[in-house]
This record gives C-alpha cells, structure tokens and sequence, in this order.
C-alpha cells in the first residue's frame, strides 16, 4: 500500500495571480532515490545517529509505486561496499543467495559463431569470483527494510520535481509532483498540489540521467571540468528456463555480433536461482548509424546459439531497459554544491571496467553520508554549505582508486575499438592494473555521433518468431508498466518543430527506433508527418533525453507511482 506523506505544515504561495496552500515538511536531510545510493546513505546517516546517540530525521522518496519498482540492473552484485554498511549481512537475510561460480566471456563473430575466450586473456576486472547474481530490485526492497527499521521514512510514489533554492541559490529541499492535472494542464477533481520537503540537506540519487540531476549539473556547471559524459542503454529480460538448461551461478558476458559496424556494447547471460536466467544486451550510445534500434539488436541476439540454446523451451517473464552512466571518472562531475550533493549513478560512478555501479553507488552514498553527518555536527560549519570536505574523503577512498584504474577503459574501446581497444584493456588492467602514466580520453558525446541517414544503410530486422524474440507492445507489456492517461506528457519537446523538420529529414527520426518502448511514432496525419508520443509507454531509460541529436527532448517525471513495475529486476 501506498504510504502517505503525514505531520505535515502548510504555507501560503502565490500561483498565477491565485494564493494557494502548500504543505511542507522538514527533515535534517531529504534523499531523492531509494536505489542502492540512496538507501546507503540514509542508512550510513542513520549509524552515525546511533553511534553518537543523536536524532536524526531522514526521508528518502522514490517515484515508483513502491521500493524496487523502477530498479532494473544485471545484476551482479559485488559485496564490497554491502560488508562494510552491514558485516552481518547474511545473518540479516541480504538477498544475494546465487555466489557467482564460474565465469565464460565470448566474442560472437556471426550470428551463429562464437570465440570463448579463455580465462587469462580476459581483462581482470571482468572475474566475478566473490560476486553474487541477484536481483537489484529485491536488494534494493531489503536495504529500504534495513533502513525503515532505522528510523528512516521512506515514501515511494513520490517524484522528486522542483528543486527548492533559496534566495542565495543554495538547494533546501525539492517539492513533489503535483498529482491530477490533466493532459491539457487543467486541475482534476483529484488534484492534489505538490508537497515541500525542506532539507539542511538533499542527496540526489535519481541513478543515470537523473532529471533534477540534470538540472543541477547545469545550474552549478558541475561538470566544466570533465569530459562528456557517456551512456548505454540496457535492455534486459528474464526468463525461466528448462532445468537441463540452467547451470546456477554461471556468468555468461560477451560482445561482437550483432554489434558491428558503427555501434558496440556487450550481453549478459546470468544464471540466478530457481531456474531462471537474466539475458540482456547494453548498447553504447554513441552508436552513429540513425537506423539503429537496439530493441531490435537484442531480439536478434537471442537467437544466437550460445543463447538461444539456454532460453529454448523456456517462458519469457518480464522485460524492462534503462540507461547506464558510462563515463567513469573522467566524466564525473563536482558532486557537491551548496545545500546538498549527487551521488550514485546520477553522477556517474559506474565502474565500467567491471560494468558494475552498484556497490560504487552504495560507497557514494556512504560517504557523502559521512560529509553531512560532520556538517551537521560542525558548530562553525554554516546550514547548507557546500560539504568540502568530501572531496578528501572521496580521493583517499577504494571507490576513487577503483575508478582510477578504470579511466581508460571506456574510451580504448571507443576509439580503437573491440580488438585493439579489449588489447589495450587487458595490458591496462592485468599488467599495469589501470596505472599505465597517461589516461585515454573520449571527449565526444553520444548525441552528436549520428550520421545523417542519407549516409548510412538501413537495417532490416528479422520479424519476432514469438518463441525467443518478441516485439515492442508485448515486451511492454510484461513491463508491468502504467501511467495515469491524462496528465500532462512528461517527455518535453523544446521545439515542437524540430522532430519532423530537423530529426526526420536528416536522420529519419531515429527517436522511432531508441527508444524500446515504442514511445515515439511518426504517423501521417492529412498527408504530413506527424511525431506521436505515447508517454504512457515510457519505461523511465532515459534513452531519448541522452541521445536525441538535437537535444530537444526533455525528460520529466511524471505523476508519482507511473512507469513499470518490476518484480525483480
Ligand atoms: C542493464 C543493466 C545492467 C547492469 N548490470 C550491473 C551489474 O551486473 N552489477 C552492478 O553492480 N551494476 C550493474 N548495473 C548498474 C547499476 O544498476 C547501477 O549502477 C545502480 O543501479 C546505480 O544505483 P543508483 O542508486 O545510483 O541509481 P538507481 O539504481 O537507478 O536508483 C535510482 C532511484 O531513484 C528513483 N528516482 C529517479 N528520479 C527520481 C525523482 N525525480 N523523484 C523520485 N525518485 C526518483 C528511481 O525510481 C530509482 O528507484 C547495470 C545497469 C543496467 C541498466
Ligand atoms: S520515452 Fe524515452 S525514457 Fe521513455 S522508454 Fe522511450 S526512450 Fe526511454
């Protein structure tokens, strides 16, 4: 059930010329995000609290209809951060029930051959041996238990949509969506105006491409002194599969075919337990051929032997994508400005060398927790200064080391590519551990990698058979995903004009093939062109605000409790 925000105060606000009511709510810290970051924090806030026997008042707030809803990762967990949050974890039930037992990376050459690569050749940071399988969802559903147990109050269907600045510019807070206006901006009988969380500090732990995030990279130019950021985009399923076929603990990782020519990635083959298995496939988002659609590249990909013979005779239970944050440290931008911090993958401290951002988000988490509980501590320390000391606290931290020796990899695979680059990476990583004196950089970004699509060969995608490959609609579907129909759209065109004048005349609009919900339809109406968003579809990936090549579209949260909801993801 849907817990409601309560104890709440009201204050008086002028809105278009009318005076109306808002309630607000204060809190020592306000956590936007209950992912791996999020939580961490609110629970490592918590410990300190204990440990010096204060009060402390935290609240995390989630869009999705509860804790986990809107998780969607591999996963594979490494337990380094989790040992040092909670040692006892195992005895406090943590779901990582599936050890990671043996690990087999390929190369797919064709679509029906394969190289396996042999263990010593396979660049360190992709052995999972001491890593668990398991679902970041239900991990994410054990932290918020851990936490609320703690004292910490967490409300999911809450968005996060405005942030609070005073008149010094310092961040206090954020305010929540407001619920039932219509998709013509009228307020329904149910409206309900968005709700104040003050805060002497907010984390924002909105994971990749957070929309506030955005708003605050841009608005404190965090990252002025960085590279470009860069993403993937995940898609996943999960299936249960033929007992003969499942060999529990095995990690299966590869890349090549179907990505080649122009666009790269990788897959996943994890075996979780009761018989079931993860199968997912993360494109760069760098591709350039416009008539791309990774949706598309990851059903074909299933019906590569190696896969398809895993997933034959097996059911299809659920389907889900999200963006990652790729560009490791070279790309992360100051997380700190006044009032408040980003942290996890909303700033981007994915370790892509080991395709992992959990347990990175998690340390995130701790240690900014670390920075506020001393601020709030700290008599000469002003209410909402920016927290510099974190900087320290992150350079002499293992999460600063690790995503040191992981700065090349990323962009060794961009610019010499799967041989050369996966070369570089293996002398980088098992020779010289990642600290090789130069760092290699790539300073593009994905949204102006597309080619005009006059310059490049369409792709003809295979039709579904229904049995291993399926199409958008019914993928969608078992997303689980709903949002209310008549609200406002939360995908923003900053020029209406621009997707048929400019994205389809140039790149034949490739929103229509990105995004893997089917979101974004040209259709023709009276003879001309028309860009149809069916908002309702949105998986919340964030593909389209990252790599639409104008930048024209802005992702905004929707009514809190909308998008998928996944079991397990
Ligand atoms: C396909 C795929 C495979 C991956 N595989 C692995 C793996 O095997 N191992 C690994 O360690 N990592 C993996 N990752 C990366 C990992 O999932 C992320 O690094 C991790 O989830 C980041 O945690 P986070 O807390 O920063 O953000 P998230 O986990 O994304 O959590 C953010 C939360 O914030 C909420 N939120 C966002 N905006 C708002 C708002 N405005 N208001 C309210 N709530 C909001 C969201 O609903 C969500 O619950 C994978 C990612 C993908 C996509
Ligand atoms: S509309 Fe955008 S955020 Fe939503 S599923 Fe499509 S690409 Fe992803």
């Amino acid at each position: 059930m849907k817990k409601m925000l309560k104890w709440c105060l009201f204050q008086t606000y002028s809105y278009g010329g009318y005076k109306m009511e808002r309630e607000f709510m204060e809190f020592d810290v306000v956590i936007v995000g209950a992912g791996p970051a999020g939580l961490s924090a609110s629970i490592k806030l918590m410990q300190q609290a204990k440990a010096n026997q204060q009060d402390l008042n935290v609240c995390v707030i989630d869009k999705g209809s509860e804790v986990g809803a809107h998780i969607l990762s591999g996963a594979i967990i490494e337990p380094t951060a989790l040992n040092e949050l909670f040692p006892d974890w195992q005895e406090r039930n943590a779901p990582l029930n599936t050890p990671v037992t043996e690990d087999e990376v390929y190369l797919f050459t064709s679509e029906t051959r394969a190289i396996k690569m042999p263990n010593f050749v396979v660049p360190k940071t992709m052995h999972n041996q001491g890593n668990y399988i398991a679902s970041l969802g239900n991990f994410c559903r054990w932290l918020a238990v851990q936490a609320e147990d703690m004292g910490v109050e967490i409300f999911p269907g809450f968005s996060a949509s405005e942030i609070i600045y005073d008149a010094d510019g310092c961040v206090k807070g954020v305010i929540t969506g407001d619920m039932g206006v219509s998709e013509t901006g009228e307020q329904k009988d149910s409206y309900m105006p968005g709700m104040e969380l003050r805060a002497k500090y907010t984390l924002f732990a909105e994971g990749c491409r957070g929309s506030l995030g955005k708003e605050l990279q841009q608005k404190f130019n965090l990252a002025k002194d960085t590279d470009a950021q860069h993403y993937g985009l995940g898609i996943k399923e999960l299936w249960d599969v033929a007992p003969e076929n499942h060999q529990e603990g095995l990690v299966v990782h590869g890349s090549g075919w179907p990505l080649v020519k122009g666009s790269s990635g990788g897959f996943f083959l994890y075996h979780t337990e009761n018989n079931q298995v993860v199968v997912g496939l993360i494109v760069d988002l760098n591709y350039s051929n416009p008539y791309m659609s990774p949706f598309d590249e990851f059903q074909r990909l299933k019906h590569h032997p190696t896969i398809a013979k895993v997933l034959q005779g097996g059911k299809r239970v659920s389907y889900g994508a999200r963006a990652i944050t790729k560009g490791g440290l070279n790309a992360l931008p100051k997380l700190t400005f006044a009032g408040g911090m980003i942290i996890g993958c909303n700033a981007g401290t994915l370790n892509f060398a080991k395709i992992k951002g959990s347990h990175t988000a998690m340390k995130s988490g701790m240690l900014a927790a670390e920075s506020v509980f001393a601020a709030l501590n700290d008599d000469s320390h002003v209410e909402g200064e920016e927290l510099v000391d974190f900087d320290g606290r992150f350079k002499s931290s293992w999460l600063y080391d690790e995503l040191y020796r992981s700065r090349s990899f990323g962009p060794a695979l961009h610019k010499f590519g799967l041989m050369v680059g996966g070369a570089f990476n293996f002398i980088d990583q098992n020779i010289f551990s990642g600290k090789l004196p130069f760092t290699i950089r790539d300073n593009h970004a994905d949204h102006e990698q597309l080619k005009l699509a006059s310059d490049c060969q369409p792709i003809s995608y295979p039709k579904p058979d229904g049995v291993l490959s399926f199409d958008k609609l019914s993928s969608v579907f078992i997303s689980n995903t709903n949002h209310e129909e008549d609200q406002l759209c939360h995908l923003k065109l900053k020029d209406k004009s621009i997707p048929i004048d400019v994205n389809l005349a140039k790149f034949d609009e490739p929103a229509q093939r990105y995004c893997p919900a089917g979101v974004y339809e040209v259709v023709e109406t009276d003879g001309q062109p028309q860009l149809q968003i069916n908002g309702q579809n949105c998986l919340h990936c964030k593909t389209c605000d990252i790599k639409d090549p104008m930048q024209n579209i802005t992702w905004v949260v929707p009514e809190g409790a909308g998008g998928p909801n996944y079991p397990n993801m």
